[in-house]
């Protein structure tokens, strides 16, 4: 079956902030749309917001001003049921609770047309139990949409056991007329971008909770060194910690207590305590009018050692080595060392972290002037670089670190010696989660990449970020995270074949 002609009349049930947004979405792509919702006069306000976004969006420039007021006429409300009968396409946007969704799909049964499709816009709720109850589940599929749905691209479609491919394939060829980018999930918890998205936050929120650094930094850390959009404290900010909280507890219990998934005390505080984010004045961050910006902590300016030397040929040596030579710095080449060491500056000894704290690696070197730096996504153009010192590291060694980074163009960011740092221990988890996602055949590679990018706007989908960085690199980094800190950071199967077959994540 291909997309639905725009002739077909789409309902959205449930007029609130995602249905609204899908109304809009349907009724530009000049469907006739009905809007119910179970609070009488909901429809009609949802509906009047929508005629005004549209007309912003043309008096902006953004939107054709035709398109915008006949988009704005193709939406009607609808007081009851019934006067949904005769549509094509009913898209249920209503409370996330499972009797209330099938309680909804029963009685659509009894008034639209046998052959009318069934899409629900569930975030956690499995296709499966909401079209069990139905005489025809077949027909039933899950249409994930991100919120604001007219501004994010990503839809998930989301097939439960008895869901038809047939009907899988009509809503994603209709997403994809409607201006979306469609990819297909099986109904697994958190389907795709919920799911593999969960270690952004979770290791985040770890890091806090062992004080490896404050909030403002891990931001700072994930935008200008991991490449990110947003840190995930900012983030959380925007979605509402209790929202996120929420989540990651459903997704957690789905995975009956997985480690990895564990919620966070810290979160749970910030819940307790009313700071929920932005919607609630105050969350990691303070945003009451008066309050400062956050900012991160930043090493003072150091002077640059006298003696310097880059080592082998790694991204990030080849990128220490070229902004250097930029800043006009002299240094020494080597070859690569059997250390693994990227630089030498004064008596620091710098590497990029491998899973292990520098305080372990020191012990094991025999080398206490070791200190790490962290995964950038882009050394080359990174502005910032977290960098630990090992306990036994002398405070002047610690200096030349710096020196030495702040003359190649970096600012600091110092933070307490951690096994596997900040954005290669997030990293490392969000591609074991995407390799095992892949792996129990919840969605394709290709749409795994896309979902998160598209999704949740990584800056690489996870499993090419893998490819880039070899999988060996990051077994090695979950092996030794997993021996300091447990199964939670186990190398999942996919992972694991990979490290073994020397063959990239793609093709394990
Ligand atoms: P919302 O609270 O803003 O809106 C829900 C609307 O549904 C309300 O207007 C309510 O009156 C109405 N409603 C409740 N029960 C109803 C019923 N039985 N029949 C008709 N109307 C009913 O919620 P939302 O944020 O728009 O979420 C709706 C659905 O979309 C949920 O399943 C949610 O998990 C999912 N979702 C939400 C987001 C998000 O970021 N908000 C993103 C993706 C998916």
């Amino acid at each position: 079956m291909a997309a639905l002609d725009p002739s077909t009349i789409v309902a959205v049930v449930g007029a609130g902030t995602m249905g609204a947004g899908i109304a809009q979405v349907a009724a530009l792509a000049g469907h006739p749309v009905r809007l119910h919702d179970a609070r009488p006069g909901a429809a009609a306000q949802a509906i009047a917001g929508i005629q005004d976004s549209l007309r912003t969006l043309a008096a902006r420039g953004k939107l054709d001003a035709g398109l915008a007021q006949a988009a704005g006429q193709a939406l009607s409300p609808a007081d009851d049921l019934a006067g949904l009968a005769g549509c094509g396409l009913v898209v249920e946007a209503i409370v996330e609770r499972l009797d209330a969704k099938t309680a909804l799909f029963g009685a659509l049964e009894g008034i639209v047309a046998p052959d009318c499709l069934l899409a629900t816009n569930t975030s956690s709720i499995p296709v499966t139990a909401i079209g069990a109850g139905l005489r025809h589940p077949e027909r039933l599929g899950g249409m994930h949409f991100f919120n604001p749905a007219p501004r994010m691209p990503l839809v998930e479609i989301v097939s439960g056991l008895d869901t038809d491919p047939a009907t899988a394939r009509a809503l994603s060829d209709t997403a994809a007329a409607w201006g979306k980018t469609p990819v297909s999930a099986r109904s697994t918890p958190g389907f795709i971008v919920n799911r593999v998205a969960r270690p952004f936050y979770a290791e985040g929120l770890r890091l806090l909770q062992e004080q490896v650094l404050d909030p403002a930094t891990l931001d700072h850390i994930m935008r200008a060194c991991g490449g990110f959009r947003m840190g995930p404290c900012e983030l959380t900010d925007l979605i509402g910690q209790d929202v996120n909280a929420a989540v990651s507890r459903s997704v957690w219990t789905a995975f009956h207590h997985a480690p990895r998934f564990e919620p966070s005390m810290l979160q749970q505080e910030l819940v307790d305590g009313g700071r929920l984010g932005r919607k609630s004045g105050r969350g990691f961050h303070d945003y009451r009018p008066d309050a400062p910006p956050p900012q991160p902590r930043l090493a003072a300016p150091h002077p640059c050692p006298d003696t310097l030397s880059i080592h082998g040929d790694t991204p990030l040596a080849r990128a220490l080595a070229e902004r250097l030579r930029a800043r006009g710095i002299a240094f020494e080449t080597a070859p690569a060392a059997r250390d693994c060491r990227v630089a030498r500056a004064g008596e620091a000894i710098l590497y990029l972290t491998d899973g292990r704290s520098a305080t372990e690696r020191a012990r094991d070197l025999d080398q206490p002037a070791t200190l790490l730096l962290d995964l950038a996504l882009d050394p080359a153009t990174a502005s910032c670089l977290p960098l630990a010192a090992a306990r036994q590291c002398p405070e002047p060694a610690r200096r030349e670190a710096i020196g030495l980074l702040q003359a190649a163009g970096f600012e600091v960011a110092p933070i307490r010696d951690a096994p596997g740092m900040v954005v290669m221990r997030t990293v490392a988890m969000l591609i074991n989660e995407a390799a095992d996602t892949v792996h129990q055949g919840v969605c394709s590679a290709a749409d795994l990449d896309l979902a998160m990018r598209l999704g949740v706007n990584y800056p690489l989908g996870p499993l090419d970020w893998c490819n880039r960085i070899g999988a060996g690199t990051i077994g090695a980094v979950l092996n030794h995270l997993r021996r300091s800190d447990g199964e939670r950071y186990r190398p999942c199967i996919a992972l694991q074949t990979a490290i073994h077959s020397g063959k990239p994540l793609h093709d394990a």
